[in-house]
């Protein structure tokens, strides 16, 4: 379990990336949802001790330890797989010479028991294959499965990836995110991306954040049953769509057959005309960062 209490962090150019982050993250897969901009990187960066935050804290706890994640960094190094944002990959080198590099800088010092963990986890990622092909070679996704297995290295108590699944095809998607499930079985893995998708087929639990603060955590599922009854759709004119977004929260809009069909949120029919519809995820994360953009306005 990984407990972040008021994680504040101010960039030097006077940006506010982390404004008070407050988060619960038991084992199993944790979306962190937010858009672009909106503090999800800076967060996996400090969590994964590459950046100092400037005040809270956050604590992992795992087999009985109880290790500060802002202080104790070796410590957490030890336990920590991370996938970054831009993993690079060196695209002259085999996927295994490159892993089996990876386990001897982890630590894997004993050549026969590497070799075990290195194949073992070609195997898991489903690169076994194509071990022995040059990593330039490999599409979007085989390299985000290849950035899992270094990840996986040292057998890690907590996982994090940082947009894992941006640039990839929907069907390496898939796959990719089924790795990641089968992993969070046994760990605390979070997930960070602006792919509401993402969240909504996989984690138990997730968390929306956006400029620096966590607008809602919690079971998507609860939080999609809070907005039951709340969510109105309709076809609008193009050319209406403009009054309806100064009339009405309006969520959403999506082109169906080139009309535009919107959702509003609103306790009674906004006018006649509106149906009510089963809220998704999509209506959870819009609503929770209109009325964010309400507060502040
Ligand atoms: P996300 O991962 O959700 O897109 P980031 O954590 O990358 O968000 O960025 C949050 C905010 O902090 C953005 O406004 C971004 O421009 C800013 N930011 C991120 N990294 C730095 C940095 N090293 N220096 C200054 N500002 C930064």
């Amino acid at each position: 379990m990984l407990t972040v209490r008021d994680l504040t962090k101010t960039y030097a150019n006077g940006v506010r990336a982390l404004d008070g982050i407050d988060l619960d993250i038991p084992r199993g897969m944790f979306g962190l949802l937010g858009p672009n901009g909106a503090g999800k990187s800076s967060l996996m960066r400090t969590l994964a001790t590459l950046q100092e935050a400037d005040g809270g804290s956050a604590v992992l706890e795992t087999d009985g330890r109880r290790i500060d994640v802002l202080r104790d960094k070796d410590a957490v190094r030890r336990l920590l797989g991370y996938l970054p944002q831009d993993f690079g990959v060196y695209p002259k080198v085999s996927a295994l010479d490159l892993l089996d590099h990876f386990a001897v800088l982890k630590g894997l010092s004993e050549r026969k028991q590497r070799r075990e963990t290195v194949e073992g986890l070609l195997h898991q990622v489903n690169l076994w294959n194509v071990r022995k092909q040059k990593l330039g070679g490999f599409s979007g996704g085989m390299r985000q499965r290849f950035g899992i297995a270094q990840a996986l290295l040292g057998d890690p108590r907590l996982v994090i990836v940082d947009e894992p699944t941006a640039g990839l095809d929907p069907e390496e998607r898939n796959r990719f995110l089924n790795l990641l499930a089968e992993i969070g079985e046994n760990v605390a893995v979070i997930l960070s991306t602006h792919i509401v998708e993402d969240v909504t087929d996989l984690c138990p639990r997730m968390a929306i954040v956006n400029k620096g603060r966590v607008l809602l955590s919690g079971e998507p599922n609860a939080a999609i049953a809070a907005l039951a009854g709340q969510v109105w759709r309709r076809q609008v004119a193009k050319a209406e769509l403009a009054s309806y977004e100064t009339r009405f929260t309006v969520l959403s809009t999506r082109l169906v057959g080139g009309q535009p069909v919107i959702h509003v949120f609103s306790a009674d029919a906004p006018e006649p005309g509106f149906e009510r519809v089963d809220p998704g995820l999509e209506d959870v994360y819009f609503q929770n960062l209109r009325q964010q953009a309400r507060a502040a306005a």
